[in-house]
């Protein structure tokens, strides 16, 4: 891609208003530009960062036994809600269109389960699972954090239903296995958190929490450092949480990337999603969802690979927009030069993941660039480095010849 065919840029000035770190710097970087509070578009940048965290997802989740992907509607009934006792909790959250009994989609266990009982009837049809990528709206009052907290945002929700309570644990720490691939994956290091689970069951929800100073969480960790319990559940003299953190509390502030939770038949109860087992007897199923929150990652990301007074990012590999970025400096390297240096490279599986600095910009411009768009390889190609026919990969000289080796 050529950078001089890029929608939108790169920005030195931008609205005070943003005090995330995430929300500055992917503003800066020409990732994302501000709507409203909470409401962002995203760039082409960002566009393509969000395709490929969605990619891996779907890689991940599609290993899943049962699992299918949909897409749920965003206009729901409040009929629904109201079926589940749910339509008062979510009054302040869910933005309702006007004059009908309908509300944009803050979440989607009452559609899900809905859906579920328009097809299966019977044990024998058991398990099934079902998940969609899908923007969410929620009236989030405290939305002045960026991507980590929109008003509008993507999400990627599971709703899985089970006849059996084994059976219901065991793809719940399918899920969870998924889950910490995933996150490994967009470079990421996931803690599995134990959380409240709510009213409605005796199981903890699990959160996935990744350190950050700016996280809104507080999470207690362990002292692997891999486990951790949410702050809401913690009493300090619990000899259960002593015996966890083995008397050394260390809390740290975090961000909430993702979330399993079982619910059991609280929606199939009041909605009939029930099964015959093989008594013939009804038994309303049991459910869990599982969220990842897809904008909140790309924010996360900027938080954990981003640094406010370098103005700089550096991002993982798998979830970088462009992987390579080439920069061209001198006019009077031309097409041709571009033609044969894209050649060396044109077979890798990264070839269309080259960005491609074409501009007309000082050095200093298109360095300076370069470090808010954050690619993790750079090639630099000058009359200086083509003299000794090479270009500047990261830093260092490479003979053009030898440019393919070091890419693959
Ligand atoms: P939080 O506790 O941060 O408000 P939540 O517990 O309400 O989130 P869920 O309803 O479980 O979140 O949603 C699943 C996932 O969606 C979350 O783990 C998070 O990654 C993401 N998410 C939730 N709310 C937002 C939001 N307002 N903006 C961006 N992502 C969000
Ligand atoms: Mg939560």
């Amino acid at each position: 891609m050529k950078q001089s065919q890029l929608f939108g840029s790169t920005r030195r000035d931008i609205s005070k208003e943003e005090v995330s770190k995430n929300a500055i710097l992917l503003t800066r970087g020409g990732y994302i530009d501000k709507e409203m509070a909470g409401v962002y578009t995203l760039l082409p940048l960002a566009f393509r960062m969000a395709e490929k965290i969605k990619n891996i997802i779907r890689e991940e989740l599609n290993k899943l036994p049962h699992t299918s992907e949909v897409l749920m509607p965003v206009m729901q009934p409040h009929q629904l809600w109201e079926a589940t006792g749910r339509r008062e909790i979510i009054k302040d959250v869910m933005y309702d269109i006007k004059d009908e009994s309908v509300g944009l989609g803050p979440t989607h266990e009452e559609v899900a389960t809905e859906l579920f009982s328009h097809f299966y009837n019977s044990y024998k049809q058991m398990p099934v699972a079902i998940y969609q990528m899908q923007t969410k709206f929620r009236n989030e009052p405290r939305a002045k954090s960026g991507l980590l907290r929109g008003r509008e945002f993507m999400m990627k929700d599971l709703y899985s239903f089970h006849l059996t309570d084994e059976d219901i644990a065991d793809y719940y720490l399918q899920v969870k296995d998924a889950y910490m691939r995933i996150f490994a994956r967009v470079g990421l290091n996931a803690i599995y958190t134990d959380a409240s689970g709510g009213v409605f069951t005796k199981y903890r929800s699990h959160e996935f929490q990744v350190l950050a100073e700016s996280g809104e969480d507080e999470i207690y960790l362990n002292q692997l450092g891999d486990r951790a319990w949410n702050k809401e559940l913690v009493n300090e003299n619990d000899p259960e949480f002593l015996q966890f953190c083995e008397g050394v509390i260390d809390k740290r502030s975090a961000i909430e990337v993702g979330n399993i939770f079982r619910f059991d038949n609280k929606y199939s109860a009041p909605l009939n999603a029930a099964v015959t087992n093989k008594s013939g007897e009804r038994i309303d199923v049991l459910g869990a969802s599982y969220g990842i929150g897809i904008t909140r990652l790309i924010g996360t990301i900027a938080e954990v690979y981003g640094d406010i007074e370098k103005s700089k990012i550096n991002w993982p590999k798998s979830v970088a927009p462009y992987k390579i970025h080439l920069i061209e400096l001198g006019q009077d390297l031309g097409q041709d030069m571009y033609n044969e240096i894209v050649g060396a490279i044109h077979e890798l599986p990264a070839a269309s993941d080259i960005l491609y600095d074409d501009r007309d910009e000082s050095a200093g411009t298109k360095f300076a660039d370069a470090d808010l768009i954050g690619a993790p390889m750079r090639i630099i190609i000058s009359s200086r480095t083509l003299e000794r026919e090479s270009v500047e990969l990261n830093g260092g000289l490479v003979k053009l010849t030898d440019l393919k080796n070091k890419l693959t």
